[in-house]
């Protein structure tokens, strides 16, 4: 870096702060901003609101935060970070369930304010990589369009996407990351890139580029035509055991395992109560009633929600928009009761005596194993049918370790029972050989990437894929 570059980036971070000598990040209320970024350090009243992510039990303190409005915004802020030697995260929506969207004492580029929908020609949107999913659905719905995405309100676009991104319409488009066809990136040292010319870089952010090798600073996705309405059947059964709730289990793999891919399902025990939901913005058919009421036989209530406004059916799932405490993760993927049938009742037994604890399965499938989605992104885990997934929820700081620990020994008895892949915006610390886990044997080839965007590591997290030196 030249010193003339080296003093104009310096200067650049006066809007609200300097970083000093000595590496003392120091307050300058006098300099003026030289481009739309914010700056933001400890003592500014933003900075606890903007360190902090969904999970509320994660306390990370960065050196400093920068607000970007643009692209160019980005580039700069990750020149500075490399004169200064600064590891960076990047946060879209902040619901990292392990907070890698923060880190300690390094610079956090804030993509909040870049979440624009923008409609394209030939049914293309562009999208800001901070618009959260209750925006997208709101502007895309309005016009009769669809991305497949999540359900919950508040997570970001960028995130998601980046990582995979399975909701209510994947088993029918595929994953949000499917839909994505052109990106615009900043690598780790500040340079720009565009998708169109490097359908490698596409590859790899699609289900890999969550903080490894550059800030994805816009996204254009493909839509589809938005279903008008959706519907809903719900069982219920209480009192369970272990027993009772691995045998409803096996019967729900074998009753969804007949949906078609306008539905998906969930199996949702908390405590000692069993919840299964069943969406479909499908045709309510004849067969699926035959399902319904064969599953029904086995539970104590059953309720068929009749068809509502799409726009409004999926503000049903948002979930809370209020930061919570907790330790959510992936509990594995796998596509058969079989698989998990050496373990589930241990597994079971320990959620139901762990107050605090949920386990769940989803429905994957469908167009998600698509053979040219396969091709096209590094995702890896297609052939899976169901993924697993342990939630803990806490109020006071004294229920964390018991809940943490019971749901370390669960995924310590799933893997070695052999369930070992896992979903990276699942992500969780526990993993053992986290790189197989989430990227399977994609992995090397993603360190190829990381070691052409990112040489020095700059863009990081503690399960960032690491350079290789192949
Ligand atoms: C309550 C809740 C509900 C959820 N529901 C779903 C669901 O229905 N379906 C689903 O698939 N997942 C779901 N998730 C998981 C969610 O997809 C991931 O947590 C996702 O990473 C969140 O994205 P974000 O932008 O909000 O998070 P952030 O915390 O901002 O980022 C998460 C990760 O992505 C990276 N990242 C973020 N933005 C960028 C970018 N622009 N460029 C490069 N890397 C970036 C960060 O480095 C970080 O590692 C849910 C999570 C929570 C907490």
């Amino acid at each position: 870096m030249k010193r003339k570059e080296f003093i104009k980036l310096s200067s650049m971070a006066g809007a609200s702060c300097l970083l000093s000598s000595n590496n003392l990040l120091l307050q300058d209320p006098t300099a003026t901003a030289q481009n739309s970024i914010e700056w933001i350090c400890q003592g500014d009243p933003n900075y606890d609101i903007l360190r902090k992510g969904f999970n509320n039990s994660i306390d990370l303190f960065p050196q400093v935060i920068v607000v970007c409005k643009t692209t160019e915004d980005v580039a700069v802020a990750i020149k500075y970070a490399n004169i200064h030697k600064l590891p960076v995260a990047i946060k879209s929506g902040g619901h990292s369930m392990e907070g890698f969207s923060c880190n300690q004492g390094g610079l956090v580029v804030n993509l909040s304010k870049m979440n624009s929908v923008e409609f394209l020609p030939n049914d293309k949107i562009k999208v800001g990589p901070g618009c959260e999913l209750s925006s997208l659905y709101e502007k895309t719905l309005a016009r009769k369009r669809i991305i497949p995405a999540g359900s919950c309100a508040s997570v970001g676009m960028g995130g998601l996407t980046t990582g995979g991104g399975y909701g209510l319409f994947s088993r029918k488009y595929g994953l949000t990351c499917d839909s994505l066809v052109e990106a615009t990136m900043v690598d780790g040292q500040g340079e720009i890139h565009n998708t169109l010319v490097n359908p490698e870089l596409l590859w790899a952010i699609r289900g890999g580029g969550s903080g490894n090798f550059g800030v994805i600073t816009e996204m254009v996705f493909r839509s589809y035509p938005a279903p008008n309405t959706m519907r809903s059947y719900h069982f219920e059964s209480n009192k369970l055991d272990a027993q009772k709730a691995s045998s409803l289990l096996e019967k729900w793999f074998a009753f969804s395992e007949k949906l078609t891919e306008s539905c998906y399902s969930g199996y949702v025990l908390n405590g000692r109560s069993l919840n299964i939901l069943v969406t479909n913005f499908g045709n309510h058919t004849p067969e699926l009633q035959k399902e319904l009421d064969a599953m029904a036989l086995h539970f104590d209530e059953f309720t068929m929600v009749r068809p509502i406004n799409l726009a409004d059916k999926v503000k049903r799932y948002y979930g809370s928009k209020i930061p919570m405490n907790f330790k959510n993760s992936s509990a594995g993927l796998f596509n058969q009761y079989a698989e998990l049938a050496s373990c589930i009742t241990d597994v079971l037994d320990k959620v139901i005596n762990t107050r605090g604890m949920i386990y769940q399965v989803n429905t994957l499938g469908g167009k998600i194993a698509d053979p040219d989605f396969e091709k096209t992104s590094c995702y890896p885990h297609r052939g899976y049918n169901f993924i697993g997934e342990l939630q803990t929820y806490w109020d006071s700081p004294k229920q964390a370790p018991v809940l943490k620990t019971a749901s370390e020994e669960i995924l310590a008895l799933l893997y070695k029972n052999g369930i070992k892949a896992q979903y990276f915006n699942y992500c969780s610390s526990a993993f053992e050989k986290w790189e197989s886990a989430y990227y399977g044997k994609n992995y090397k080839r993603l360190q190829k990437i990381k070691n052409l965007y990112d040489p020095n590591n700059t863009i990081r997290h503690p399960q960032s894929i690491r350079n290789g030196f192949l």
